[in-house]
């Protein structure tokens, strides 16, 4: 009967060295209060501001990723209001000329529009004392703040998660924030309402902040989609107004009324030049903004390794998407390929081949579980490990070589992990080369047989099941090297 029509509005600190209008260090990692200050991120009388050039091109580069259109004349104008984490009473922001409009990106298969991308400058921290003090940490104030507003065009709030991780892994690899929304270097408002199926007009729109991570993000709007659904049907109206979410308690809550634009008086900085993105004539060098440059940079983006990786290496659509889930994980999986096409080389191996790919998918297969499994018990990334790639490669190798089981190769796995010893030091030590050879594999087989003689009955009873049990007590008794293939063999052979 209803709709959701849901819009977002996205902050992202950049990760620039310096903040937004001075030299002052821009550092999120700081904990001591009150360090990366200076007179103007201070909002002191008598300073003036001047433009981080990086985090204008930063937006630019996020706005090629998006294909947005560039503006080629754009400006910075000051939001009034009084907060006590905005020293100067005002916020620097862009009102009518972002420097990106429009733009999309794909998500769940639907194309999500884009109203504009800008830059701004972050808020200081408030920290409210259990004393009844209230404290202000200026280290954030004034730190460079993408936003992205998106169309209300998502209808759920699982679109809505989506959309938040995509843009999160574009942030990442074009390397213009690092995004960790616990972190607050990602920020993300939902801007939720309902209207009537096939109406035209849209419902009272509420918005939703305090959303600290992607799954809060669905949660949250979808609570709020019932929480307004049952207001309309008992015929009460939804108040416009700003809620919080409690993560405990898995609801929003009111928080404020909205104020409306022209309640913040915006009008143009007049203590920062206005910007021309593109031009060269009349502008210093080191002023000139490159956007065509900026485009030609752009490196890889997810969306366009997920079809490299299809195409070239064969693999699953599930298995690439979980593989560029995490940009650690992608890049570390790249390198994994080229040190293993170096191993190759090295061997005089040709690297076009089929042997190549079902290298390759191996490789997916152990980074997608057994590692991933293995860093998540022992609570570490990608960069904690210390295995490289090199060495991972050169496990994959001898995996597909038949030198060392799977069973074996869980083993070294775990212990290049944690000592980034390389494999063939770990097989040799432990002992875990693989047993190929028939007649030694025998003797053991000959052994499991007399010492089992129930499950031996069983099976010429007719209890097939009963092969496993016995391949199992060999891989025990050979600590897991015994080649699993050769061992049925000649199981099957000497219980006959
Ligand atoms: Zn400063």
């Amino acid at each position: 009967m209803y709709e959701t029509v849901i819009g977002l509005e996205v902050h992202a600190q950049l990760k620039t060295k310096t903040k937004m209008f001075c030299s002052t260090r821009n550092d999120p990692e700081e904990s001591r209060p009150n360090i990366n200050i200076c007179p103007v991120c201070l909002g002191h009388p008598g300073t003036l501001p001047t433009i981080n050039k990086k985090a204008v091109e930063y937006v630019v580069k996020v706005g090629h990723a998006l294909s947005s259109k560039i503006a080629k004349h754009t400006k910075f104008d000051r939001k009034n209001y009084f907060y006590p984490d905005i020293p100067k009473g005002y916020q620097i922001s862009q009102y009518d000329l972002p420097i990106c409009e429009g733009g999309h990106l794909e998500v769940l298969g639907k194309k999500i529009n884009i109203t504009r991308v800008h830059l701004e400058e972050d808020t200081a921290k408030s920290i409210h004392g259990a004393s009844g003090y209230s404290f202000v940490d200026f280290n954030r104030a004034s730190a460079p703040l993408m936003e992205l507003v998106t169309e209300p065009e998502m209808t759920s709030g699982d679109e809505a998660k989506s959309f938040c991780e995509e843009l999160q892994r574009i942030f990442q690899y074009l390397g213009v924030s690092d995004a960790n929304m616990e972190k607050g270097q990602m920020r993300c408002e939902v801007n939720i309402s309902l209207k009537k199926k096939n109406n035209k007009e849209f419902g009272t729109k509420v918005e939703i902040k305090n959303l600290n991570s992607f799954r809060a993000v669905r949660d949250a709007a979808e609570f709020e989609e019932k929480r307004q659904e049952a207001l309309l049907e008992k015929g009460e109206k939804v108040i416009q107004e700003t809620r919080g979410w409690d993560e405990n308690r898995k609801i929003t809550y009111s928080q404020r009324l909205k104020e409306s634009a022209h309640d913040y008086r915006y009008f143009p900085e007049p203590d920062l030049p206005q910007m021309e993105l593109g031009e060269r004539e009349g502008i210093p060098t080191k002023d000139i903004i490159d956007v065509e440059s900026l485009k030609a940079s752009l490196p890889e983006l997810p969306k366009q390794k997920l079809g490299r990786f299809k195409t070239v290496f064969g693999i699953l659509e599930k298995d690439a998407d979980i593989l560029i889930t995490n940009k650690e994980t992608t890049f570390y999986f790249e390198n994994v390929v080229s040190e293993l096409k170096g191993l190759l080389k090295e061997k005089k191996e040709d690297i076009y081949t089929e042997k190549t790919k079902a290298i390759i998918k191996l490789a997916i297969n152990y980074i997608n579980t057994d590692l991933k499994k293995i860093l998540r018990e022992t609570n570490k990334k990608i960069s904690d490990m210390k295995m490289s790639e090199e060495d991972l490669a050169e496990l994959m190798l001898l995996i597909f070589e038949k030198k060392i089981t799977s069973a074996a190769a869980k083993t070294v796995l775990a212990q290049m992990v944690e000592t980034g010893a390389d494999p063939d030091h770990i097989i040799e030590e432990k002992g875990l080369l693989q047993l190929n050879d028939a007649e030694e594999i025998s003797k053991i087989v000959k052994e499991v047989i007399d010492k089992n003689p129930k499950p031996v009955l069983d099976y010429k009873n007719g209890n097939l099941n009963s092969v496993q049990f016995l391949l199992g007590q060999v891989m025990a008794k050979t600590k897991g090297k015994a080649n699993p293939a050769v061992t049925k063999e000649v199981l099957e052979k000497l219980l006959l």
